[in-house]
């Protein structure tokens, strides 16, 4: 007899009594059930310093809210198992069959003994919990979106196919709150940040869709929906399971987060441990232009960015991406493209040079009347920039752009009950 027996003996004592039950008896079991729900909810929020919020992505405050599994690295599921009366080592098989197995669930784990399998479900555990709604691909077979309902609203994640790599695009909110004049996402307002487990969860079902076609997702950039840095332990937490070796093992060289310009942000992720790519939006050379489009401008300005990118440089031996959206007559100028040159000059950076994704229908109905500049403008922007810089400049040209599926266009119009933007662009 294996310790897992005895193990499994013990647990079944405690949660599986499958008797009749008197009046008595049901009160008692009811109070044991909320004794377990309240006991696991401190463990989660004392032990393994995930806030409930995020721990129970379902609803804050409800008692018998969910705790996602998706979003917990083996350390947390190691004493999620002791707290259960387990093995640390249940937490390491847990870790493996939702990750590199792909199960959610717990009937399925069967290296699992049926009474921890009770007690993770009696505690209120799930695998996952983002629905899968629609998925669209894009006519060139370059782009994949796909539609996940998520608590309190939706979210997109696309999955772009470039040469031999499959990057995976993941939102880390459910919409946003820095109102960037361009950005579609920005026109939802901010509804919540979304738990690391449904970070997870988007990559894990786009890897899965991958896999169908023997291929697997090689790269993940946090430029989805919302601002990561904004919901910065989740997000983190969310890639050191996407890059753990018993996980999607996608490492840090291939994760990039993009912000908008959230110092705080930049600062904890350059003293972090977590040694990912930091992609910057710029989107602007003067203060004032880029105070118009983005309001987050106000309070850290173009110079102060520009530090902090090198700081971050000089920390990670890592070149920060510089994103710049070219709008027609607002950043395309040659003025523009000589100015992007200088402020870049002393950090060690990539430039990538995206032409404005227009918003269709949706764009008119919202005020959102920028364009993409025309394609003469973009190749003299290109070859400005590129006679005046040392760094590598990059082209991103659209490829979900049929689906609504390209940078800025993911936005979901969801008390109305409308068809989204991108269903039409
Ligand atoms: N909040 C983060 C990540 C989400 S936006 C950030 O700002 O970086 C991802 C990228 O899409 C940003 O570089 C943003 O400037 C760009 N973007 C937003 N709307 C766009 C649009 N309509 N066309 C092209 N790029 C857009």
């Amino acid at each position: 007899m294996g310790a897992d027996e005895l193990e499994e003996g013990q647990i079944e004592a405690r949660h599986s009594p499958r008797l009749p039950k008197s009046g008595l008896c049901q009160v008692l079991s009811m109070f044991r059930k909320v004794f377990i729900i309240i006991h696991l909810r401190r463990f989660f929020v004392k032990r393994l310093g995930i806030s409930v919020a995020s721990a129970s992505p379902i609803v804050a405050g409800d008692a018998r809210a969910p705790t996602d599994l998706k979003g917990l690295l083996p350390e947390q599921l190691r004493a999620l198992a002791i707290e259960l009366g387990g093995p640390a080592y249940r937490g390491d098989q847990l870790f493996r069959w939702i990750h590199e197995q792909g199960v959610c669930d717990f009937e399925a784990m069967s290296n699992l003994p049926k009474a921890f399998r009770a007690a993770l479900r009696e505690a209120g555990a799930i695998v996952g919990n983002l629905r899968l709604l629609e998925r669209r691909d894009s006519a060139t077979g370059m782009a994949a979106k796909f539609l996940f309902e998520a608590t309190a609203g939706q979210i997109e994640s696309v999955l772009i196919v470039d040469g031999d790599r499959r990057t995976a695009c993941l939102s880390s909110q459910v919409g946003c709150a820095l109102d960037c004049k361009f950005c579609a996402t920005g026109r939802m307002g901010f509804r919540r940040n979304l738990g690391a487990g449904e970070i997870v969860d988007q990559l894990l079902q786009l890897h899965a869709a991958a896999t169908q076609r023997g291929e697997r997702v090689t790269n993940v950039v946090m430029m989805g929906m919302g601002e990561p840095l904004l919901n910065y332990n989740e997000v983190t937490r969310a890639l050191r399971i996407i890059r753990h070796a018993d996980g999607p093992t996608i490492g840090g060289r291939r994760i990039t987060v993009s912000t908008a310009g959230y110092l705080p942000g930049i600062r904890q992720l350059a003293a972090d441990d977590l040694n990912v790519g930091l992609a910057i939006s710029l989107n602007a050379t003067t203060d004032e232009v880029r105070e118009r489009l983005m309001p987050i401008n106000r309070k850290w300005p173009i110079a102060e960015l520009l530090t902090a990118a090198r700081e971050y440089f000089d920390k990670k031996g890592r070149r920060v991406t510089f994103e710049y959206v070219l709008m027609d007559g607002v950043t395309d100028s040659d003025e523009d493209a000589h100015r992007l040159a200088e402020l870049t000059r002393e950090i060690p950076s990539k430039i990538n040079i995206i032409p404005y994704n227009e918003l269709g229908d949706e764009g008119q109905a919202t005020g959102m009347t920028f364009r993409r500049p025309p394609r003469r403008r973009i190749d003299e922007f290109l070859r400005r920039l590129r006679d005046n810089t040392d760094h590598t400049v990059t082209l991103r040209e659209s490829r979900g752009g049929d689906i609504g599926a390209a940078c800025g266009q993911l936005y979901r119009q969801q008390e109305t009950g409308r068809q989204p933007a991108t269903a039409t662009a």
